[in-house]
């Protein structure tokens, strides 16, 4: 999953930086609301944390402003007090939900997972296709009842295909989301990736789940 971080507090900004790159986010950051649309505006984020005070233009206004550019990604919204004009202010402008500062790292991770598992899984934050069970709050991953065990990026992955189980996934897409490095020098590793992951996935089960689609990417469906 790839995040965007806008935040001026450099102190702040790092600290939450590092925090989400622990638990295997992609993230990049903007220390100004202009730069924060410009990059919303060219890459593909997942989720945007967005401070309210910012230089340049503030968080309402830039949420205003990717909402009116029909940029739906989920935004978490960054309350210097737990004002409730800025609460407010916040929902109106787009925002999906908001969190009052200082918070526990713990409680911004906790609303990150739940919007990025909106839509997606019903509350329990189990993902499934086939005989394939993903717990994305226990991070435990079975086939037919039997435990695999996964490696933090080989699970990012599998977690990514789940999610958009039934596209066709490229592997453009892959390294957005899933990895930090550039695409370019990179292929070889998704597919060196991809392979691990199908020989604990589907290595030994009649039906295969991962597929590859020559020429564009990869698949997850039975
Ligand atoms: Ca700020």
């Amino acid at each position: 999953m790839r995040i965007l971080l806008v935040e001026d507090e450099i102190k702040m900004a790092s600290f939450i930086e590092r925090g989400l790159k622990e638990e295997d986010y992609v993230v990049d950051v903007a220390n100004d609301g202009e730069k924060a649309l410009f990059l919303a505006e060219v890459n593909p984020y997942d989720l945007i944390i967005l401070d309210i005070m910012l230089p340049v233009k503030d968080g309402i206004t830039v949420c205003r402003e990717l909402r009116s550019k029909k940029i739906n990604v989920f935004v978490l919204m960054l309350t210097s007090k737990d004002r409730v004009r800025d609460k407010v202010l916040g929902l109106n402008s787009g925002a999906d939900d908001y969190l009052a500062k200082p918070f526990a790292f713990e409680e911004l991770l906790a609303r990150i997972s739940a919007l990025l598992r909106r839509n997606k899984t019903d509350k329990t934050g189990i993902l499934k296709i086939a005989d394939l069970e993903m717990d994305q709050l226990k991070h435990k991953v079975t086939r037919a009842g039997k435990e695999i065990q996964l490696t933090s990026k080989e699970f990012a992955l599998l977690e990514y295909l789940m999610l958009n189980a039934t596209h066709v996934i490229t592997r453009t897409t892959i390294s957005e989301h899933v990895w930090h490095e550039d695409f370019d020098s990179f292929t070889n590793v998704i597919d060196v990736y991809m392979n691990f992951l199908r020989n604990k996935i589907d290595k030994g089960h009649k039906k295969q789940l991962i597929h590859t689609i020559h020429g564009k990417g990869y698949v997850l469906r039975e």
